[in-house]
């Protein structure tokens, strides 16, 4: 496997926590949460096997606490098939380089995400002037430029299915950052939605606080298109979830989930998008 990786220049560890950090939970017997400062990483697979996949790669610097908490998890020396990316964020890809260093695992992402993972193109600056408080006036901070996955990094099929999640499908749900998506499985009907809309405030997404759960649209600081974020978030409910697992925040199911979701697709304007900021027009 090809090792020419590196990460953008704008590299560096972020020290930023929230209530949530270090946390693990079983969702579903095949699915475990873990929350690495602000941002969640998902293990989908069965603990008894050695069939599963890691979704997202965490905040920088965390490759040591993932690799851990999969062990602890699958057992020692155990690996993931694959890295599954909802996107390719700094707080999403924060300690990839490292573990697929370890692992020797491909990762995948959406075809539209893949030139920001070979270090073609970087992502837009973080836009502190947006409305969104804190978190957005800490956003140029936030590393933005493309990491180097080199041949590591594979697109996802175009037919739906997902290398190594095989109950799962990817759904194209842009808006966020262009090749955003999210993987859903039906016969219960759970989500991953990444960053296409969170399970927390976003004025309280970096500060150590009670994380109400509270439905938002993606965050802020770092979405591009609300257009396209607003029609990925009615595409999301129009699924029926009945558990949501998102980039940020816990997870929400039941009627708290049907009710938020749906009020965020019925008010996307008003509850999403920002009333100001440079992405806006
Ligand atoms: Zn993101
Ligand atoms: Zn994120």
């Amino acid at each position: 496997m090809d090792s020419q990786m590196n990460y953008g220049s704008d590299y560096k560890y972020i020290p930023v926590t929230s209530v949530g950090s270090g946390m693990g939970m079983e969702v579903l017997p095949d699915i475990f949460h873990y929350t690495i400062q602000i941002v969640n990483i998902f293990l989908v697979g069965k603990p008894d096997t050695n069939d599963f996949v890691l979704v997202d790669a965490g905040m920088p610097g965390s490759a040591e606490k993932i690799i851990s908490v999969t062990e602890e998890r699958f057992g020692a020396n155990s690996r993931p098939k694959a890295i599954i990316l909802t996107h390719g964020h700094f707080d999403h890809v924060g300690a990839i380089i490292e573990l697929v260093e370890h692992w020797k695992v491909p990762v995948y992402a959406h075809e539209n995400e893949i030139p920001y993972l070979i270090g073609q193109k970087s992502y837009p600056e973080p836009d502190p002037t947006v409305e969104g408080g804190m978190v957005a006036k800490m956003s140029p901070f936030f590393p933005n430029e493309a990491i180097n996955l080199g041949k590591n990094v594979m697109p996802l099929p175009t037919d739906g299915s997902i290398p190594s999640m095989p109950e799962f499908k990817w759904i194209y749900t842009p808006g966020h950052s262009p090749g955003h998506v999210s993987f859903f499985r039906e016969s219960d009907r759970v989500l991953i939605a990444g960053d296409a809309f969170i399970t927390v405030k976003q004025e309280n997404l970096f500060k150590v606080l009670t994380q109400d759960k509270e439905i938002s649209g993606p965050p802020r600081y770092l979405t591009t298109d609300w257009k396209a974020a607003k029609e990925s978030v009615h595409k999301l409910a129009s699924l029926k979830p009945t558990i949501a697992l998102t980039g940020h925040g816990s997870p929400l199911s039941g009627e708290l989930l049907t009710e938020s979701l749906d009020k965020l697709d019925k008010n996307f304007d008003k509850i999403a998008k920002p009333d100001y900021g440079k992405y806006i027009n």
